[in-house]
């Protein structure tokens, strides 16, 4: 059985400033799931594209 000795990795807050959201321990992203998708949005506008080959 796995003791919940460590409360840290359960009281991550989103990275995206002035978000007060907590994250799930299941969610290992820095942000929310509404911050992720936006960060995700502007980070594809900054990394151009590229295929897989
Ligand atoms: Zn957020």
């Amino acid at each position: 059985m796995r003791k919940k000795l460590k409360t840290s990795a359960d009281d991550r807050k989103c990275m995206f400033s002035g978000c007060k959201q907590i994250l799930s321990i299941y969610n290992h992203q820095i942000y929310c799931h509404v911050h992720r998708d936006q960060v995700a949005q502007e980070q594809m506008r900054k990394i151009p594209y590229h295929h897989p080959v």
